[in-house]
């Protein structure tokens, strides 16, 4: 829609972990918005491919696992092989271990680093070198969309690596956003509350823990992917050009509490 300053017509979105959860919901809240999309992930994202579709948009699968940073060449020449450019990075790949922090391993803490930060840094770099490129020739504005979390605010318990990754998160969108500012990118993050994925399924199992959440949250509700969706949306398009290394929690008030 001319004029639609959230309308994203003609742009093209990666969403990293698109085949489930957050990723998903992110996925076609971009496709209903006007985007074509590069779904990027280890499991097979036909069923997002499928939605995408549906909204009479492009979508492509790229297989890879992001648990380390080979891939990552290949995953941006494929991307733009596919889809001529990238305009909007959606990092949302992520995983979780929980124990004590006595007993945490040294095992549970790299993958999850690597996976969370490590990785979104460095696939965020190569898709951020092609952005100053594009944006330079075009005017047009490249977005960058980290998936942050409460624990990017707050400190949790048992999740340490987890804890220490989301937080760099949010450190690195800030250090993002001071750097590209001026080269044509916008770098932000949402932080989501909790989610009804398969990330929370083990505390949406607990009776006890999963009715102790929702007495927390003022909206007494877990939030729906959708939900995550639509602030992408609003952080991919134009209405956030002059939005800058802002952690936008979406979490049905938890942090208002
Ligand atoms: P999810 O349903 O478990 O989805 C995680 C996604 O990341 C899946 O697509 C998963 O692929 C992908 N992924 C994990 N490791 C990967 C790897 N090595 N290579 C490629 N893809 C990989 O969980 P979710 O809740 O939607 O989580 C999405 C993001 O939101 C994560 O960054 C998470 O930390 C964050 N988050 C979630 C919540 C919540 O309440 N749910 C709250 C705050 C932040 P597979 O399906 O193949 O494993």
């Amino acid at each position: 829609m001319a004029g639609n300053p959230f309308d994203l017509t003609g742009r093209t979105a990666m969403v990293t972990g698109a085949n489930t959860g957050i990723g998903q919901g992110i996925a076609v809240a971009l496709a209903k918005a006007g985007a074509n999309v590069a779904l990027v992930g280890r499991s097979a994202a036909s069923e997002t491919q499928a939605l995408v579709e549906a909204e009479g948009r492009r979508a492509v699968q790229i297989s890879a696992d992001l648990s380390s940073t080979a891939p990552v060449g290949d995953v941006v020449a494929q991307a733009l092989e596919a889809l001529g450019r990238i305009d909007i990075l959606v990092n949302n790949a992520g995983i979780i271990r929980r124990e004590d922090a006595l007993d945490f391993s040294e095992e549970d803490w790299d993958v999850v680093v690597d996976t969370n930060m490590k990785v979104l840094f460095f696939l965020t770099q190569a898709v951020g070198r092609h952005m100053v490129e594009w944006s330079s020739q075009s005017g047009s504005r490249g977005k960058i969309i980290n998936i942050a979390s409460m624990l990017t605010f707050q400190g949790g318990i048992r999740v340490p690596s987890y804890t220490a990754s989301k937080s760099g998160v949010g450190g690195l969108t800030k250090l993002l956003a001071n750097e590209w500012a001026t080269k044509g990118i916008n770098v932000n993050a949402i932080a989501p509350g909790y989610i009804a994925t398969n990330n929370t399924a083990a505390l949406q199992a607990d009776e006890n823990r999963a009715r102790q959440i929702i007495e927390r949250i003022p909206e007494g509700r877990w939030g729906d992917p959708a939900d995550i969706g639509g602030a992408a949306v609003f952080l991919a398009s134009k209405a956030a050009d002059y939005v800058q290394g802002h952690i936008l929690a979406v979490d049905g008030g938890w942090l208002a509490r």
